[in-house]
């Protein structure tokens, strides 16, 4: 499947049916799996063999779905978790413990950056945040002998800003660290990170991935490329044997392609236990079959409405990387030559009340704590997500009072231009 277009990828990779078999992935709906002798199932334990043996640890719908996602994004392995969260989580802690330290863009999804600064520091990893704009020197300064591994956004939730992955890649190899790249707005069909020096990728499968607004999910995929065992002192877990599974060495078992995303199945996914149902990961399947023709939708929905937006008079300022003059236009058209998301940021004149008074006028676009689906939905964070703060506080986090995040779907540009127009006008 590799060497066939993206979209082909989205349709058919990662499951090939037999003669006579169901040409749809089938719902493995099942936690266990029967097998004819106690050795033969010790040797799955043991990952002497590969098999099925619990759901916790695999499943066959999940594995066709992982596959899938693999090959989409380029890589060698994945695997799914039942949220962008656990995903995110487990990119990092698969690979930084109790001592360790992580350089990561400030520019990314609010859930990260708390888990990140509260969450995971109280387990002793330590973060320093670095704007994506940061010049060389202060992205050099931010690096330590204990810093594993190097976190971005392709393009930033809600910030949209654009992460130059080259220069971050570059850092992180200059270190002997992976670059970790969220790319869950883009989605391999903007842009393949680990096609510009990225390690590992994560998602968020909840929003373009699904695209239905209909499971929440995430996904892990690991480029096979990095090279551990060079850098074996720090990845003592992925280099040397896990006492906690059998003695194994997951680079010496698994080779570089195989190495991380095992590790992470037998030992996070054992311990944390955040799959993604079977059920949910068929969902998510219908969702990437079609992700292909739905993104360029999205990204022209989101194009026309930034447009038609920076036009108005009743609007202050309007964020969107496919904007030409926006900061991150040129990062844009590099990373992101075919568009780069439906999610557009912008102001309303008159502030706070304006804001709200306009999302409270609009029909078609629904007002959610959500994005990246098939229906038009905005959110005010001031008035909701970051309500308890003022409008100074406001603006030290980066969102500005008057900030409407406008996630466009899938409906008819002018439809979508008609309604924006009626309540700005209103
Ligand atoms: C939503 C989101 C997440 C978190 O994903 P969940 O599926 O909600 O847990 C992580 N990263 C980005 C960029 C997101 O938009």
């Amino acid at each position: 499947m590799a060497d066939h277009g993206i979209g082909t990828r989205c349709v058919q990779a990662g499951y090939t049916p037999g003669n006579g078999e169901p040409r749809q992935i089938p719902i493995v709906q099942s936690t266990t799996f029967k097998y004819a002798s106690g050795e033969a199932m010790g040797r799955l334990f043991d990952l002497e063999e590969s098999g099925y043996f619990y759901t916790r640890l695999q499943n066959p719908t999940n594995d066709a779905v992982a596959a899938k996602i693999a090959a989409m994004e380029g890589g060698s392995a994945a695997m799914l978790t039942s949220s962008g969260q656990a995903a995110s989580f487990y990119s990092v802690f698969n690979i930084a413990s109790c001592g360790d330290h992580v350089v990561s863009s400030s520019s990314i999804y609010g859930g990260t950056y708390n888990l990140f600064s509260v969450t995971m520091k109280r387990m002793g990893i330590d973060f320093t945040f670095v704007s994506p704009d940061c010049t060389d020197a202060e992205l050099e300064a931010a690096f330590r002998p204990n810093t594993r591994a190097v976190f971005g956004e392709t393009i930033a939730n809600p910030a949209l800003t654009v992460l130059d992955i080259e220069r971050f890649a570059r850092a992180a190899h200059a270190h002997g660290v992976p670059l970790i790249v969220d790319n869950t707005f883009a989605t391999p069909i903007n842009c393949q990170p680990i096609a510009w020096g990225a390690d590992i990728v994560t998602h968020s499968t909840t929003k373009y991935m699904d695209g239905h607004g209909a499971a929440v999910g995430g996904a892990i995929v690991d480029s096979g490329k990095f090279d551990w065992c060079a850098h074996a002192d720090k990845f003592p877990g992925l280099c040397t044997p896990d006492e906690s599974y059998h003695g194994v060495t997951y680079t010496q078992r698994f080779g570089l392609e195989g190495a991380y995303i095992t590790k992470a199945t037998a030992q996070l996914m054992r311990d944390f236990g955040s799959i993604q149902s079977p059920q949910n990961a068929f969902l998510l399947n219908l969702g990437l079959e079609s992700l292909h023709v739905r993104m360029p939708r999205h990204c022209a929905n989101g194009q026309a409405v930034a447009e038609f937006l920076q036009a108005h008079p009743r609007v202050s300022w309007v964020q969107y990387p496919g904007l030409p003059g926006d900061r991150y236009y040129a990062l844009a058209q590099k990373y992101l030559p075919n568009g780069s998301c439906g999610v557009v940021s912008f102001g309303v004149q008159g502030g706070r009340e304006a804001a709200q008074r306009f999302m409270g006028r609009l029909r078609l676009a629904a007002i959610e704590t959500h994005v990246a689906d098939a229906r038009t939905c905005c959110l005010h964070p001031a008035s909701t997500t970051h309500r308890q703060m003022r409008d100074d506080e406001l603006r030290a986090a980066g969102v500005a009072p008057d900030l409407v995040r406008f996630s466009c779907g899938l409906e008819d540009t002018a439809d979508l231009l008609e309604d924006i127009a009626q309540a700005l006008e209103g």
